[in-house]
């Protein structure tokens, strides 16, 4: 079977990452988060003080910074400079601070390059927000997934309370609806449905049945 590009982007909370990671499974393909990436430049630059907005700055810390990808036991880790940062990523600040350095050309410009790097050879499952209008808009299978933002909010608010971080509901549903207009307002790359994708709402389904229908729409477009 040919080893395709598939994109997977949409809002945070949509359920990505889980559905990617068993798609990717199941296909044998490798799974990327591409939010990842740049929930590591945001922590770095959190750690350096730097101003979130302050591009010349975010430009001196891309040009010495390394962030790589790599599967581990248990799952994809993600490394800064060499660092296991793979926990420290996903607090709520750090969705809020990739959030703010992922509208910055810079740091879009550096992590597209490595996006690209890692998906060309097919085979991949990438995930995010501009997979497929602007990483691999040649991507032979595209998925928008989707659900309302309460359910959204609610899912990352348990996944917080499983790891032990307090965040109130109430608060994480105001950062996941900031989230969702900066992301989709900004110039560069916002979150939008590529013509060609497939939309999935999963509010209502459970992650089995989103998988589901994504590897059927992969089987069909692979001619399988
Ligand atoms: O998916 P995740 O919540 O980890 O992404 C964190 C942030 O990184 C998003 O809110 C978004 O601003 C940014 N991001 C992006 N482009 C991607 C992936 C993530 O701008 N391809």
């Amino acid at each position: 079977m040919k080893k395709l590009i598939i994109a997977i982007d949409g809002p945070s909370g949509a359920g990505k990452s889980t559905a990617g990671k068993l798609l990717a499974n199941e296909l044998g393909y490798l799974y990327i988060d591409t939010g990842a990436m740049y929930r590591a430049i945001g922590l770095k630059a959190v750690r350096e003080g730097i101003e979130l907005k302050e591009s010349d700055a975010l430009r001196g810390l891309c040009a010495r910074t390394d962030v790589r990808l790599a599967q581990g036991e248990g799952g994809l880790r993600v490394y800064l400079d060499n660092e296991d940062v793979s926990e420290a990523i996903r607090t709520p600040d750090m969705g809020m601070a990739a959030s703010a350095v992922s509208a910055q050309p810079c740091v879009r410009e550096r992590l597209l390059q490595l996006q690209r790097n890692l998906g060309e050879g097919g085979g991949v499952v990438l995930e995010g927000r501009d997979i497929g209008t602007v990483v691999f808009p040649e991507a032979e299978a595209k998925f928008y997934l989707d659900a309302n933002v309460e359910e959204r909010a609610r899912r990352r608010w348990l996944e917080f309370r499983e790891k032990g971080i307090e965040a109130g509901l109430q608060k994480t549903i105001e950062e996941v609806k900031k989230r969702d207009y900066d992301d989709s307002h900004r110039d560069i790359a916002p979150l939008k449905k590529a013509a060609d994708a497939v939309v999935v709402d999963s509010s209502g389904l459970n992650i089995d049945e989103v998988v589901a229908m994504m590897k059927e729409k992969v089987l069909e477009v692979a001619g399988i």
